[in-house]
């Protein structure tokens, strides 16, 4: 191997004004993001309150005029080591001062010139190593590789972003409530465990198949559970890896991919968010993406190039197989399709045992309950809600996870993370208000799901919550109970206007709003609920590139689109003055129950309908036809 001086001067010119723009980079965010460089890990000014009421934070260095801290930590969750978190503090949190100050905590405050002349000390140090270490990797690089400077960078073949793992140790077991998809995979797993027995009839089996399903429903975790029954190392990538800044890149990976999957077939190869690269092709919106395009043909081109009999088999994942390009889906590439879905009750019960083997759950915990109160939950969320709950037992130091903190990591995987409560004021009560008026309305409408909870515990985004207990089967639903979900949405914004005034009405039925509108709306466009007739007008699925209403929109002329408009605006008017003649009868008995909340700031279902049933003339439940 020739290298000459000339050679090397020639590579440290540009590698050199590189990595002078790189350090000039670096240097700069030093001086606003110098926290990064002391403490790696970050909190939420939430969870970092949360920590302090546990006496878990023992000193806080503020730095960047107390817009930032830096927090030395140390509690059971977090390996009872001292940790050092940053944490971003809303506009300083002046009272936040007293508070430490209450809690005995160690504060420090850092002027900013401070900590940045610590740093260029340090970068003129830095910088000739980084220069040395510039030179040393170049030596390497063209040691490595022979033929011209033009191949000395391997650009874009350097590092392949796949991950292989030669065993995955998941097995069947450790996925529930998909029966349907393993049994389909049962075949795919003695294929690769026996090859010859197929080959010897001259069976051939599918190369790809494609998974399709919601998130966190186990499709990444089905596709390791095929490796690892199968024995066989799985190799896998994202698709969102391929999309890359260089042209070119994406189509290299893929090759490299295929090449290291063919040297150890038999075996799986997992590309995650496929339609990241798989989208249709020649769209045109936004500009045609080359880099996507050539991946994409270098992925058919692998497909179509090795025989089914090769042993690699490609499983591919997304939740959106209406995007894909249809030549993904040809015979030969991937013409399977498993659905996965969210699981129902007995779905969830098996992936809650999973999930519960490792846990310490006390006897009174009922898997069959939590199934139950869980509809709609992924087994990512189960695994979710499981591990939230043994947290809480460990920070409220109990041996085993008992109903109370199951009942409160539902309510955070739901609705996040739970917030102080106001002090009393008149927003307070406003909340109230608008919180009993959701729940009288779902408690006085027979075809509404019944009060679980009213509570002004905020959450997440939510100053108060009401929830509702779901039916089981969500699948189909008739109109009156949408009528009557409108209408329970609309109860926090009426019990405003009715109590308050419309001039005091505030943003916080924002939400509450896009719901009923979307309810109505789709009675129209797409369930044939309205005078319009029984016409389908849009589809379910939105493209992300484009409005909802514009990618979704089947064609109709501008006559049936102001009718839409129209009938949606009336279903509205309707359910909103049903719903503003509930608030205005029941105005005793909601005064009752928001000074009730106001006092206990959570009433369970229970409760609330026995204080609904004492004071109102209404003997049944209303129904509403409209
Ligand atoms: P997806 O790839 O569909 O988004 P994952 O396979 O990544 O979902 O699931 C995330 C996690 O959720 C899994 O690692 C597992 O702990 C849990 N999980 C999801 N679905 C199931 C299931 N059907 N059975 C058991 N655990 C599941
Ligand atoms: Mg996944
Ligand atoms: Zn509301």
């Amino acid at each position: 191997m020739k290298l000459s001086w000339k050679t090397i001067l020639l590579w440290s010119l540009p590698i050199l004004i590189v990595i002078f723009f790189l350090w000039q980079g670096f240097n700069n965010t030093n001086n606003a993001d110098f926290g990064k460089n002391v403490a790696s890990s970050r909190m939420t000014y939430g969870r970092f309150l949360e920590y302090l009421e546990m006496g878990w934070i023992k000193k806080v260095d503020l730095y960047d005029d107390s817009h930032t801290g830096i927090v030395e930590a140390i509690g059971p969750e977090l390996g009872n080591r001292i940790q050092r978190i940053r944490v971003e503090l809303p506009n300083g949190a002046p009272e936040l001062i007293s508070k430490l100050r209450k809690a005995n905590v160690d504060i420090d405050a850092h002027p900013i010139s401070d900590s940045s002349s610590n740093w260029s000390i340090l970068g003129n140090l830095l910088f000739p190593l980084l220069l040395i270490g510039g030179l040393a990797f170049l030596f390497r690089r063209s040691n490595n590789l022979q033929g011209g400077p033009g191949q000395a960078m391997g650009f874009g073949k350097s590092k392949a972003r796949f991950s292989m793992e030669a065993k995955t140790g998941v097995s069947f077991n450790d996925v529930a409530g998909v029966d349907e998809a393993k049994e389909e995979f049962q075949e795919v797993v003695s294929f690769l465990k026996r090859p010859e027995r197929f080959k010897a009839v001259g069976a051939k089996i599918p190369k790809g198949v494609i998974l399709v399903g919601p998130p966190g429903t186990g499709k990444t975790l089905l596709a390791k559970a095929i490796a690892g029954e199968a024995g066989v190392p799985f190799f896998s990538i994202s698709g969102s890896e391929f999309v890359e800044m260089f042209v070119g890149v994406g189509a290299s990976r893929v090759r490299d991919l295929f090449q290291k999957a063919k040297e150890n077939s038999p075996c799986i190869v997992f590309i995650d968010e496929i339609d990241a690269v798989g989208r249709q092709r020649g769209t045109g919106i936004g500009g045609g993406n080359d880099e996507r395009e050539q991946t994409l043909n270098q992925l058919l081109t692998e497909m179509d190039g090795f025989e089914g009999n090769t042993g690699v088999i490609v499983i591919a994942a997304t939740n959106r197989v209406d995007v894909l390009d249809s030549a993904l889906l040809r015979p030969g590439r991937f013409d399977r399709q498993v659905t996965v879905n969210v699981p129902d009750i007995r779905g969830r019960l098996d992936i809650l045992n999973v999930h519960a083997k490792n846990k310490k759950l006390s006897p009174e915990v009922s898997l069959e309950v939590i199934a139950k109160r869980t509809p709609g939950f992924s087994g990512a969320d189960l695994a979710n809600l499981l591990n939230e709950g043994a947290i809480l037992t460990a920070r409220r130091r109990k041996d085993f996870t008992t109903m109370s903190e199951i009942d409160a990591a539902i309510d955070r995987v739901i609705a996040g993370m739970e917030g102080t409560t106001l002090i009393d004021s008149k927003t307070k009560r406003l909340i109230a208000y608008h919180e009993v008026g959701h729940a009288i309305v779902g408690t006085l409408l027979h075809h509404h799901d019944p009060v679980q909870k009213v509570t002004l515990v905020p959450r997440g985004q939510a100053k108060g919550l009401t929830w509702f207990t779901p039916a089981e089967d969500q699948s189909l639903i008739s109109k009156s109970q949408i009528i009557a979900r409108i209408m329970g949405a609309l109860g926090g914004r009426v019990a405003e206007e009715v109590v308050f005034g419309f001039p005091e009405v505030t943003t916080g039925a924002g939400n509450d709003l896009q719901q009923v509108t979307s309810m109505a709306r789709q009675m129209v466009t797409r369930f044939g609920m309205s005078n319009i007739g029984p016409l389908a007008l849009e589809n379910q699925t939105s493209d992300p590139f484009l409005g909802r209403s514009m990618g979704s929109s089947l064609e109709y002329s501008e006559d049936i689109a102001s009718k839409i408009d129209m009938q949606v605006r009336s279903i509205i008017q309707h359910c909103h003055n049903e719903t503003t003649q509930i608030i205005k009868d029941n105005r005793i008995v909601i005064d009752k129950l928001v000074d009730l909340l106001i006092e206990k700031e959570t009433i369970n279902g229970e409760e609330f309908r026995n204080i609904v049933n004492d004071f109102t003339k209404v003997p049944d439940k209303i129904s509403y036809f409209s």
